[in-house]
């Protein structure tokens, strides 16, 4: 089964948000009612860096790399990508979510 992401999505003018707002800003008046949603966990890189000096909590999986993934809907959040050859990782290359732990989203690529 495909993973999928949380997103909220403004009541009145269906624009979505990852992550959360308290403020709907497409809305010309202050409006804070949104839904939640769920959006597929398949993307492409919008953008990526190799990390090898990283935070203590991280310490164990560098060197990794860490990517800004575009969604649907324009969506972007970041994620870690998994790969054994950074070498072959470019820009627009398609990924899936493979596993959502402690805030972390991480992805594989699509072969
Ligand atoms: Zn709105």
């Amino acid at each position: 089964m495909e993973k999928k992401i949380k997103v909220l999505k403004c009541v009145r003018c269906d624009k979505h948000y990852l992550p959360p707002v308290n403020t709907c800003s497409n809305c010309e008046e202050i409006f804070r009612e949104f839904s939640e949603e769920e959006v597929e966990g398949t993307g492409k890189i919008y953008s990526f860096t190799v990390v090898r000096v990283p935070s203590k909590h991280y310490k164990d999986l560098a060197p990794y790399l860490l990517a800004i993934i575009e969604l649907e809907k324009g969506l972007r959040l970041i994620g870690r990508v998994i790969c054994d050859d950074f070498s072959k990782v470019q820009i627009d290359q398609p990924v899936r979510l493979v596993s959502s732990k402690d805030r972390m989203h991480s992805f594989a690529l699509i072969k």
